[in-house]
């Protein structure tokens, strides 16, 4: 079976292939960075990870934008009460967030492109969607006007028709069903920074920033679109507005959607103030691998539901696989190859990647992973598991792991490094030669506390990180 994603547009699950040769046109709605991102958000960006990963396994190639929103009604707000430049207060956090996509393990778009670095393209655009006459003017802002381009709510599957024509609104925060002719461009309220760009002095609405870095980078018509599903109404109606009233071709062929984060039952978010960083989780002692593992874990398009529980069950299954790995590398198994485990193997293959399939059923493929693992366990207890499966066996991990990517620990910053700890297992095995066991509970003990576990098995010693 074919590739397939459900795409908000049609409502339907459809087959996937790019519009042009083997590469995906992919843009992501990026984070406005007036604040830490929280797991919430950080759901959504883990999706678009494993979309991307799961792409390049099935062969694509990736020309992905995001943006990150770097001007906004709040941006402004806080920074002149900061007293610092929108440059100024925004970079903290723009930076704490490609920090975080770093310790969640999530690849960088081929593009990460900030608004500010596009406004003469924004007011250019919206020059010439002047032009076209799908804009007007009131008190210096300019508004689109929902009125001149009838397929407004095809993507949230709403009718507007009844709107009222020349009803505005102003802020970057909307009301989930009411559709307004929305600001393109804003006046500057009076000691607000303004850019002079050609449409009077303002600065851009949020939606025509997407649409056109967009279509700037990716062209008229892009593949994929993702966002989380709380973005569908306004902004993603409101910038596939824009895009096609200027080009007059379809926007965006693939519109994929995440499904929130939930504490307690309610979407984890900045205005409930229910959120978690990944700095408050990292602090609590909880490790990056096993939120990305968590975030990964449960189909997208389902909601997720944060618990504590769920965190520590997310690495627990680390755990396992990093042991089962383990004994892979390190195990003696009897010489040989069970036909009927190779076979195993190449089936495990296939329902995880027909899980994946099918609009990433994360869920489903780690249960095919999981379930291999268990039975090939049990047949090592057995004797059954033969040296000749180990090969097949660690084409699972590997395939799993391009996707998911949380078996290798990664050094953190002062962290040992596989020849020194090498280096000092050695040694503690030459002091325990030498019965100097003192010396030998005394390099345990270090390794212990850099995040090291020393296991003495029948072959020897193994270690772990922690
Ligand atoms: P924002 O910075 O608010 O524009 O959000 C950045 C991204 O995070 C957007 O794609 C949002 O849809 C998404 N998002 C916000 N809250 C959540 C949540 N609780 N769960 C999943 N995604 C979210
Ligand atoms: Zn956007």
């Amino acid at each position: 079976m074919a590739l397939r994603f459900y795409n908000t547009l049609t409502e339907r699950v459809e087959d996937f292939s790019p519009l042009q040769g083997p590469t995906v046109r992919m843009y992501t709605c990026g984070p406005t960075v007036y604040n830490y991102v929280h797991i919430g958000n950080l759901r959504t960006f883990t999706f678009q990870d494993i979309l991307r990963r799961w792409l390049r396994y099935r062969g694509y190639q990736l020309d992905h934008v995001m943006n990150l929103t770097d001007v906004d009604d709040r941006i402004i707000q806080l920074s002149v009460a900061a007293g610092k430049t929108i440059a100024e207060y925004t970079e903290v956090y723009a930076q704490a967030f490609l920090d975080d996509c770093t310790a969640l393990r999530l690849e960088r778009p081929e593009h990460i492109v900030k608004a500010t670095d596009h406004i003469t393209d924004m007011a250019q655009f919206i020059r010439r969607l002047t032009e076209k006459g799908f804009t007007y003017e009131r008190d210096g802002s300019i508004y689109f006007s929902i009125a001149k381009f009838p397929a407004y709510g095809r993507l949230s599957h709403s009718d507007f028709s009844g709107i009222k024509a020349g009803a505005r609104v102003d802020v970057d925060r909307y009301d989930k069903d009411d559709a307004r002719d929305f600001a393109l461009w804003k006046a500057p309220k009076p000691g607000e920074p303004f850019w002079d760009c050609g449409v009077g002095p303002g600065r851009p609405g949020w939606h025509i920033e997407c649409a056109v870095m967009a279509t700037k980078y990716l062209g008229g018509t892009i593949d994929i679109h993702t966002g989380g599903v709380d973005l569908v109404f306004p902004h993603h109606e409101n910038e596939i507005a824009e895009a096609e009233a200027l080009t007059g071709q379809p926007f965006v062929r693939y519109w994929l959607h995440a499904e929130h984060l939930l504490l307690a039952d309610e979407k984890m978010s900045k205005s409930l103030g229910n959120t978690f960083t990944l700095r408050e989780m990292t602090a609590r002692g909880y490790h990056p691998d096993a939120i990305r593992y968590l975030l990964s874990s449960v189909p997208y398009r389902k909601k997720l539901n944060f618990t504590f529980d769920a965190l520590d069950a997310a690495a627990n299954a680390i755990e396992r696989l990093r042991n089962y790995k383990l004994r892979l590398d390190t195990a003696k198994f009897p010489a040989g190859v069970n036909a009927a485990l190779d076979q195993r193997a190449a089936q495990a293959v296939a329902a995880f990647e027909t899980a994946l399939d099918d609009d990433l059923n994360t869920a489903e493929a780690l249960g095919a992973v999981f379930e291999f693992v268990r039975e090939t366990n049990t047949a090592m207890d057995a004797g059954e598991f033969l040296a000749g499966n180990v090969a097949s066996a660690k084409d699972v991990l590997v395939r799993f792991d391009k996707v998911f990517d949380v078996l290798e620990p990664r050094l953190e910053a002062g962290a040992l490094s596989d020849d020194a700890i090498q280096s000092l297992i050695d040694e503690r095995n030459a002091a325990r030669k030498a019965r100097n066991f003192a010396r030998a509970d005394q390099i345990r003990g270090e390794l212990l506390e850099k995040g090291i576990i020393l296991e003495d098995t029948k072959d020897g010693v193994r270690w772990k990180r922690k």
